[in-house]
């Protein structure tokens, strides 16, 4: 494989993406995103191209986190990404502040991005909320970051949800505008790629909300280590409206609720919501929700269960990382140095 970054010009595929160690793994990270890298892992080994996994824990961090907690909730995201399929030895995993090349390029970046595109990013406006004055820095920078972690890779494609979307444009901005202030076709323009039946799964409690780790409602998610009798509980007590099922998906318009259940069954039952309505259309959700509480079971518990047996042994994977991030680093620190070359730093 020619390497992009000696070349300049020409970009090889490859596929990066990350997730925060901001609390445990809920449906929609799984849906969302860790079950397409798996499809991605496997299609970069099929198509000769590398596929870069990571727990992004200095993202975590612009929100305070307990360290002891963030230790270990960064060790039950990787078992997360091993349970769920990733296999460390046909995908790169490691964890974001093991490769330092990441806040190296973020710093130059800093100073590429403008004031006015942060502004704008509707997750530092959902997250820093009516109290911007008292956020942290690290939380408005937090794109400037991500795009770093992507382009220090020369990632031409980044699975993520619907939600991130906004910062993979961003991430073209500043490649785009590096590339003309320095006269140079050094970063890839990246693609996002967001595609599956559930790329915004929603809040359990508040069908206009996406479901997130975050969430301080606990009722509003399910986590992949929930056991049976969390999952059904959340589930049953999820909000909905008093209809029926409709047979059609035209049916669920206005029924933000119905909708974000049916999705749920259609991505876990790997079908399309079509295919779903056409076998529980005309039900009471009272009939639905145990039959979506099985299969949310039937799919996740064999995960969790997996997840719970790799946490008995946190030096194995605490292992498996440094040589994720020897890896890493392998790809990262001449597009770092090539990058300082460019900016006019002296070796
Ligand atoms: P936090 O609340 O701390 O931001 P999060 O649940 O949003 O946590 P992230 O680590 O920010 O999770 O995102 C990891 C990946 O999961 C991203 O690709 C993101 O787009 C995806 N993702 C997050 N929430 C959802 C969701 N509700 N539906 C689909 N994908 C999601
Ligand atoms: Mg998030």
């Amino acid at each position: 494989m020619t390497d992009a970054a000696s070349t300049g010009t020409t970009f090889q595929p490859r596929v990066f993406s990350g997730i925060q160690p901001s609390g445990g793994l809920t449906l929609g990270n799984y849906l969302g995103a860790m079950r397409r890298f798996v499809d991605w892992q496997d299609k970069g080994l099929n198509d000769g191209f590398e596929t870069i996994f990571c727990m992004v824990d200095l993202h975590a961090i612009t929100v305070w986190q307990d360290p002891e907690a963030l230790r270990r909730q960064t060790r039950e995201l990787a078992a997360g990404y091993i349970a769920s399929g990733l296999d460390p030895a046909k995908a790169i995993l490691f964890n974001q502040s093991q490769v330092h090349e990441h806040t190296q390029l973020a710093w130059i970046f800093n100073c590429i991005a403008r004031m006015g595109w942060m502004q704008r990013m509707t997750q530092w406006k959902d997250k820093a909320g009516k109290n911007q004055q008292n956020a942290s820095l690290g939380l408005f920078a937090y794109p400037s970051l991500m795009a770093a972690d992507i382009l220090v890779y020369h990632a031409t494609h980044v699975p993520v949800g619907e939600d991130q979307k906004q910062h993979i444009e961003l991430t073209r901005d500043i490649a785009i505008k590096f590339n003309n202030d320095y006269g140079v076709d050094f970063f890839p323009v990246t693609e996002p790629v967001i595609e599956g039946a559930a790329t915004r799964v929603m809040s359990l409690r508040d069908g206009s909300k996406k479901m997130s780790k975050s969430d301080p409602s606990d009722m509003a998610r399910i986590n992949m280590t929930d056991d049976a009798d969390a999952i059904a509980q959340k589930i049953r007590k999820a909000r909905t409206d008093p209809e029926a099922l409709p047979s059609e998906a035209d049916g669920l318009e206005g029924r933000a609720e119905a909708r974000n259940l049916v999705n749920i069954y259609a991505a876990l039952a790997d079908q399309t919501v079509d295919q779903v309505l056409a076998d529980v259309g005309g039900k009471q959700f009272s009939e639905f929700k145990p039959m979506l509480a099985e299969l949310a079971v039937a799919k996740l518990s064999p995960i969790s269960t997996e997840m719970a047996r790799l946490m008995e042994t946190p030096d194995e994977i605490d292992a498996i990382l440094r040589n994720g991030a020897d890896r890493a680093r392998a790809i990262a620190a001449p597009v770092l140095k090539k990058t300082y070359d460019i900016v006019g730093m002296i070796r």
